[in-house]
């Protein structure tokens, strides 16, 4: 189709239905993509696609691919500033919910065993020359409290010291998630120091 031809609204929905369901070639997409650069959308016809996005689930292939593609490219400080200012938009829209409703909540019993004193901590800091097993960021560049002390295997009772490894805050948040994959890890990294 030529850039700037203006088709009746009937003859669009004729094209949409003849095209539904099909798969551009990597060829047609090129093309399509080529005819897109340097066009801007007006505010009306951006909310509007927006509008149609919404809801829309992105495969993890092609999340992937986008990923793929942009990798190296650098986003300018103003595009920054509106991703940042959108991603605030959606929080205060949609605030994450806390205690049992957070995503990450896992039973909220966060009771340590007795044998967790600052002196075991200050051990197993020791242990690993005080810096963190995840980053190797040093306790001194962070300041000694924000290297935590993390249980391995999330039992917050095993104080055992092959059980116990220091990590920085910022490690130590991501901990939370993909518990196994950390737990197998780390057990790792144990097995490499002893
Ligand atoms: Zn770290």
């Amino acid at each position: 189709m030529r850039r700037g031809s203006h088709l009746t609204d009937a003859h669009k929905e004729k094209l949409r239905q003849s095209n539904l369901g099909k798969k551009a070639t990597s060829e047609a997409k090129a093309n399509m993509s080529a005819a897109q650069l340097g066009r801007k959308f007006s505010l009306e016809h951006r909310a509007r696609i927006s509008e149609a996005q919404l809801g829309r689930k992105v495969s993890a292939e092609t999340r992937a691919k986008i990923r793929a593609g942009r990798l190296g490219i650098k986003n300018t400080p103003e595009a920054r500033r509106k991703i940042s200012e959108a991603n605030r938009r959606h929080w205060k829209k949609n605030p994450m919910p806390t205690g049992p409703a957070h995503p990450l909540w896992r039973g909220g019993d966060t009771k340590y065993g007795p044998g967790f004193t600052e002196d075991l901590r200050r051990i197993v800091r020791w242990l690993y020359d005080d810096c963190c097993v995840l980053c190797d960021m040093l306790a001194e560049e962070i300041g000694p409290n924000e290297l935590s002390v993390h249980h391995i295997d999330y039992d917050k009772k095993n104080n055992m010291i092959d059980n116990l490894v220091p990590l920085c805050a910022s490690c130590h948040s991501q901990t939370n998630a993909r518990r196994d994959y950390w737990q197998d890890l780390l057990q790792g990294r144990i097995q490499e120091c002893a």
